[in-house]
């Protein structure tokens, strides 16, 4: 395994996933092992392994199966099918069976929004679950089946692709991207992405152009290109589609700021819970090398340039740039303070371009199809087009492309959702928007996504959708700034309190302060975010709070009579002055 990694500390991530693989957890040896070899403190292993979700300390079942706690899941039944599941294999949530052979748990949202419920074991993914697949699973699992002797329609992933527009029809021949770079020549190319507009597609809206040039304009001796596909925002689910189906484009669009910046060395940070992707693109890598499309002296153009694919391993942070870095590095995925940013101080503290799996593939198609083709679609302000992962209520939940400005009208009548009370854009970071606004666009400038588009109809609680969203970020919070770590709790507890109806006028008020404050004081956009289900929801549905809560200033979060019961067992007493009743009067 060290071997494999060439002793190197920066592939910590890919030497831990090994180990664990032959181990079924990170054995206190290997730490002592790994510490010596990589010549790196054991805390900063341990640090590691505690820090992402998909690496253990203890070992787990021979079949680790994972449920995926989406919200789309959780409308799909998910909660009944994972009981259903869990007295099947005989084994509790959070827990591994006696034998050894099998655990189950929870995890955040595995990116298959549009085939749910779903879940992985052993880190595949697992689509579309219902009890029939549960009982085949089980007797798999009883039986030891190995993995790759299960049936495949227990992991079928599907494309779903259901709009075309401008970049999935867009016409693309291999290396043509890398050779209109060099005939035009990169400083025009690069004036070329400037005139189209291109904005990251990951959900910030950064002008791709600026910042390839100004990483091209950073004096360093070595300069990376790294693809961003550790999309974790619930309902996203685009990226894992674009590199299914156009793996190519995206390859030849980080091969083309690999170009223009001037870097010999890419990667691809693909997230763990797209392990059955890994396979199929390092084939199309390798047929890239074959093709002299990467390697030394790229079809004879002087350019040297490779990309190597790192999995992430559960951690929804690391979809943030600069904690992708850290990841990348081998490191906890905590995000760095920023400036530098990693234009100029990025991947070993080199000038780094990240982009999303979008950015990439709409980077590669501009420059074989020019500024202009681009340019003229969409708005001013958002040219090109947007594409989205639309799951939820709605006939057709996959992958539709809009020009940026389309109506959210429009897009709901294409995926057949009807009866419609809101849609989440841009995933639980982004906003709930009521049935009242559906005149608004996909823009920018009014409505922004990296592709999460998740509809609700009027059988939909809103209360327990901002909860599950609010449980989201409690849960994936880093846990590096205060702020964020306690007030995303603050947040859950406050929330879960008024949902469960001991809630009075003063925890709103007191819930609204705590959104204030984790939103202005969190050191990055996870924390600056967090509270966004709340503040969009108790916008939008004041009455839906209000019908939760009880008509005094102040209610415990707890029943404070039951907890005493306990005390009047222990003093064998039960008369009325011991019971809280008799205290109000
Ligand atoms: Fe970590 Fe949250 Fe602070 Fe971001 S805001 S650094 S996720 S604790």
């Amino acid at each position: 395994v060290l071997a494999k990694a060439n002793y190197q500390p920066v592939r910590l991530m890919s030497i831990l996933r090994d180990v664990q693989a032959e181990y079924r957890h990170i054995p206190a040896e290997a730490i002592d092992i790994l510490a010596v070899a990589l010549k790196i403190p054991r805390t900063q292993i341990i640090a590691v392994v505690e820090f992402y979700s998909f690496f253990h300390l203890t070992p787990q079942g021979r079949y680790d199966i994972l449920i995926s706690d989406s919200i789309t899941d959780r409308m799909l039944d998910k909660e009944n099918l994972l009981s259903y599941l869990s007295s099947a294999l005989k084994v509790k949530v959070g827990e591994v069976r006696a034998d050894g052979l099998v655990s189950l748990n929870n995890t955040s949202c595995t990116g298959m929004c549009d085939q749910g419920p779903a879940g992985l074991v052993n880190g595949l993914a697992l689509t579309r679950l219902d009890r029939p697949k549960i009982d085949e699973i089980a007797i798999l699992i009883e039986g030891q089946t190995p993995l790759q002797e299960w049936p495949a329609h227990l992991f079928a992933v599907n494309d779903n692709i259901h709009k075309a527009g401008l970049l999935l029809n867009a016409s693309f021949e291999k290396g043509t991207a890398i050779q209109a770079a060099f005939s035009n020549g990169t400083s025009s190319t690069l004036a070329e992405l400037d005139y189209s507009g291109l904005r990251g597609r990951g959900g910030a809206g950064f002008k791709t152009a600026m910042k390839w040039r100004f990483c091209a304009e950073e004096k360093a001796d070595a300069h990376y290109v790294v693809c961003n596909a550790d999309e974790g925002e619930p309902g996203t689910f685009k990226d894992r589609v674009l590199l299914n189906s156009y793996a190519d484009q995206v390859f030849e669009g980080m091969t083309l700021c690999a170009a223009i910046i001037g870097a010999k060395q890419g990667f691809l940070y693909l997230r763990g819970e797209y392990l059955h992707l890994y396979d199929k693109l390092q084939a199309t890598l390798a047929q890239r090398r074959d093709e002299n499309l990467l390697g030394t002296d790229i079809l004879g153009l002087g350019l040297d340039f490779d990309i190597e694919i790192c999995l992430g391993a559960g951690a929804y942070i690391c979809g943030e740039e600069s904690a992708l870095i850290e990841s990348l590095e081998g490191k906890p995925g905590i995000p760095r303070n920023r400036p530098p940013y990693p234009v100029s101080s990025g991947y070993l503290n080199k000038p780094t371009v990240v982009n999303n799996v979008e950015t990439f593939m709409a980077a590669a198609n501009i420059a074989i199809h020019g500024g202009d083709w681009f340019a003229k679609v969409g708005t001013e302000k958002s040219t090109g087009s947007k594409i989205l992962s639309i799951c939820g209520d709605c006939a057709k939940p996959g992958i539709y492309e809009y020009p940026f400005g389309t109506p959210i009208r429009q897009i709901l009548d294409d995926c057949g959702a009807e009866d419609v009370m809101g849609v989440q854009i841009g995933g639980p970071s982004g906003t709930f928007i009521s049935n009242q606004e559906l005149d608004r666009k996909l823009a920018f400038e009014d409505l922004a996504t990296g592709g999460s588009f998740i509809v609700f109809n009027h059988s939909r609680n809103v209360l327990a959708i901002a909860q599950n969203f609010t449980h989201f970020f409690a849960h994936e919070s880093c846990g590096f700034c205060t702020p964020c770590r306690v007030g995303t709790s603050l947040l859950k507890n406050q929330l879960d309190k008024i949902v469960n109806g001991h809630g009075s006028a003063g925890d709103v008020a007191e819930l609204e302060k705590i959104c204030q404050l984790v939103k202005s004081n969190s050191h990055c956009g996870l924390g600056q975010t967090a509270a966004n289900p709340i503040l969009t929801t108790l916008q939008r549905y004041p009455d839906v709070y209000e019908k939760q809560l009880k008509d005094i200033s102040y209610e415990p979060g707890f029943d404070l009579d039951g907890s005493l019961a306990i005390a009047r067992r222990m003093a064998h007493r039960d008369d009325a002055a011991a019971h809280l009743s008799q205290v109000e009067e």
